[in-house]
C-alpha cells in the first residue's frame, strides 16, 4: 500500500504542486489520479519513488517512510511507465527490457529468457527484440515500456499517461489489456491521466484533483458518477 499523509510539494520558485495531500493507494488495486494540467499528478507520483522530495507531509510505502529508504532499494520494488514508453532510442527492445535485470546482476541468459517471457505477455512477438523503438508504432513503444517496467516483477507500478499519446482506437485496446493483465498481475498501481473516461475505467479507485494540487474527490468511479 502506498499512502500519502498530508504531502505537500512546494518548487523553490515558490509554486506549489502538491497541497495538503492526503490518500491511499491500496494493495493490487489501481488507484487513478486524475485532474487537468498542472494540477501536480506527475509531481506527486514523482514523489513516491523519491525523483522529488516533498516539501512537507510523508509519503509510505508498505508502511515504511520513502525519506528512510535507500533510493536504489526503494525503486527496485517500483516499475515505472511513462508517455511513449520512455525508451532509450539507441537500444534495441531486447535491451531496453534488460536493463533493469542487467543493473540487478543477473545473468545475461536468464535477463535474455525474462524479456522474451515479458514480450509474450504484453502482446509482441519475440522477433521484435532486435528492433530499435523508432521500427516501432507508439502503441508498440508503450507495450516494450510496460515490459521494461516490470522486467524484475516490482510490486508497485506507477504510470504517467502511458497511453496518452496513442490514437483513440489503439488506446481502448491497450487499456483492456493492461486490465487483462492487472487482474492477472495484482500490481499495486498509481495510474496518471487527464482523460476522466480513462481514469473511470481503469481505476478501481479514482482521486480527483484541482490545480493548485488539492483532491477534490477521491472515490471508486460508481460513487464518483453519482455525485
Ligand atoms: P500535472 O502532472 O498534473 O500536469 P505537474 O506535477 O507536472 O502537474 O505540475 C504541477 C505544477 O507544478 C504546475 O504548476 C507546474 O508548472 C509546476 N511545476 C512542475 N515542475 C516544476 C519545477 N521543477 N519547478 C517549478 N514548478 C514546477
Ligand atoms: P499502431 O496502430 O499500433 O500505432 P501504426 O499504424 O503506427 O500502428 O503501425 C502499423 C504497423 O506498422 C505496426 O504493426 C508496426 O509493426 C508497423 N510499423 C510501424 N512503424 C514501423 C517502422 N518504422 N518500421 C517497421 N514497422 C513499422
Amino acid at each position: 500500500m502506498i499512502e500519502f499523509d498530508n504531502v505537500t510539494k512546494r518548487y523553490a520558485d515558490g509554486t506549489v504542486a502538491v497541497d495538503d495531500l492526503s490518500i491511499e493507494a491500496p494493495q493490487g488495486k489501481i488507484t487513478v489520479l486524475v485532474g487537468p494540467s498542472g494540477c501536480g499528478k506527475t509531481t506527486s507520483l514523482r514523489m513516491v519513488n523519491r525523483s522529488i522530495e516533498a516539501t512537507s507531509g510523508r509519503i509510505l510505502v508498505d508502511g515504511r517512510d520513502v525519506q528512510s529508504v535507500r533510493a536504489v532499494e526503494l525503486r527496485r520494488g517500483i516499475g515505472y511507465v511513462i508517455q511513449q514508453g520512455g525508451l532509450f532510442p539507441h537500444q534495441t527492445v531486447l535491451d531496453n527490457i534488460m536493463t533493469v535485470p542487467h543493473l540487478l546482476g543477473w545473468s545475461k541468459k536468464k535477463s535474455r529468457e525474462r524479456a522474451h517471457e515479458l514480450l509474450q505477455r504484453v502482446g509482441l512477438p519475440s522477433s521484435f527484440a532486435r528492433r530499435y523503438p523508432a521500427q516501432l508504432s507508439g502503441g508498440q513503444q508503450q507495450r516494450v515500456g510496460v515490459a521494461r517496467a516490470l522486467a524484475a516483477d516490482p510490486p508497485i507500478m506507477l504510470m504517467d499517461e502511458p497511453f496518452s499519446a496513442i490514437d483513440p482506437i489503439v488506446r481502448a485496446g491497450l487499456q483492456d489489456e493492461f486490465l487483462r493483465l492487472q487482474e492477472e498481475l495484482g500490481k499495486t498501481i498509481v495510474f496518471v491521466t487527464h482523460d476522466i473516461d480513462e481514469a473511470i475505467k481503469l481505476g478501481d479507485y479514482v482521486a480527483v484533483l484541482r490545480v493548485g494540487g488539492r483532491l477534490a474527490q477521491l472515490a471508486p468511479p460508481a460513487e464518483l458518477l453519482a455525485q
